[in-house]
């Protein structure tokens, strides 16, 4: 995608948060959520691809899962082709983290942009720049590269990044559940 490339690792990372931190189903099972130190680990390894010192603690997972159940409200509803709703929600995120941008170089990186809010937290400092990417992408040309999962009982987010946009698994384990389950229906129907 045409996005700076620090974004593309953020909106990524949105949907880890997603992924790790709200429960549904996940190819083809139920997906409970895990207990908070399975989480923390999870959390910190998805956002140290956005900062190499990331650290979620226990204490702080709590407020990050809940961060990431805002997040997921955003693939919905554009999965849903509601992108107004969409839209609203990034607002609302936006609004509640008053994210800000700021350049900033670190760890030997060219400058880059950074959107923390102005709440204190580590946990929440994550919202922002996260709805920021999904502000992005939204108010881009590729406005509808947000998805959930199409696979039966699989409700995990994504975010295409293919060239001609026709993804529509979170994975591919889901896509080959499909093609799978569509050759035995084919095989079954024959005479
Ligand atoms: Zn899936």
């Amino acid at each position: 995608m045409n996005f700076n490339s620090h974004m593309d690792v953020v909106v990524a990372s949105a949907v880890g948060l997603v992924n790790a931190l709200t429960e549904g189903e996940r190819r083809g099972r139920p997906y409970r959520l895990p207990d908070a130190t399975a989480r923390a680990e999870a959390a910190t390894e998805v956002l140290r691809a956005v900062s190499r010192r990331a650290e979620i603690t226990e204490s702080q997972v709590g407020e990050l899962t809940a961060i990431a159940r805002e997040l997921r409200v955003v693939f919905e509803a554009v999965a849903a082709g509601d992108l107004d709703a969409a839209a609203e929600q990034v607002n609302r995120l936006l609004e509640e983290t008053q994210a800000r941008p700021r350049l900033t170089r670190h760890d030997g990186e060219p400058w880059h942009i950074h959107f923390h809010g102005a709440r204190d937290g580590l946990a929440a400092e994550w919202a922002a720049p996260c709805a920021t990417g999904l502000a992005v992408v939204l108010g881009g040309e590729l406005y509808d590269r947000l998805g959930v999962c199409t696979a039966p009982h699989c409700d995990r987010v994504y975010v295409d990044t293919s060239r001609n946009g026709m993804r529509r698994f979170c994975s591919t384990a889901c896509q080959n559940r499909v093609k799978t389950a569509a050759f035995r229906a084919r095989a079954q129907s024959r005479p």
